[in-house]
């Protein structure tokens, strides 16, 4: 019985994990917000925040396991870059603001963890080197573009060409820091 209940909150984290993505369709976060359907809009908005929440942990746990999401590629490439992924995080709540969408509980909870992370001195500034190199973060935003499209290709239909490079044969992305 506990085996089961375990095996299956296991189950349902790596699931949650394999879907996590923060979604860039473009240089700038506000094109980003804009461009994206309500359920992506909403969904990053609690990607950031379970993001966030996983820096805010130990690396590793007390028994010395990587904390779980610690090393997902969306935690990594965000990781030393706080600052940067909170102004991503200020234009979609925006976005969801201007769509009458709510927010209030994920933004309380993304404050909090900034709150705890700017406690600990943790919060790295500026840019990550995937944004900071445009020819990098323009191959992240045409991956972007052309998964969006094969999972919604009415609203996405304008990328129905884009492509990019994916960072591995294992990915359907261009991961940063994501070394095959
Ligand atoms: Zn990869």
């Amino acid at each position: 019985m506990t085996l089961g209940r375990k095996a299956s909150i296991i189950e349902v984290t790596a699931t949650i994990g394999d879907s996590v993505q923060t979604f860039v369709t473009d240089r700038h976060h506000h094109n980003t917000a804009q461009s994206l359907d309500q359920k992506r809009l909403v969904k990053q908005l609690l990607e950031g925040r379970q993001i966030l929440e996983t820096i805010n942990k130990p690396e590793y746990t007390e028994d010395g396991r990587v904390t779980p999401w610690h090393h997902h590629p969306a935690v990594v490439m965000w990781k030393g870059h706080e600052s940067a992924l909170l102004s991503y995080l200020t234009a979609i709540k925006a976005e969801m603001v201007h769509r009458g969408y709510k927010y209030e509980a994920n933004w309380d909870a993304i404050l909090g963890a900034m709150t705890e992370l700017a406690d600990k001195d943790m919060i790295g500034a500026g840019n990550p080197s995937w944004i900071v190199n445009t020819d990098v973060y323009d191959n992240v935003i045409a991956t972007h573009r052309a998964s969006l499209y094969r999972k919604d290709s009415e609203h996405y239909a304008e990328w129905c060409d884009e492509h990019g490079d994916v960072c591995c044969t294992a990915c359907n992305y261009y991961w940063p820091g994501h070394v095959a």
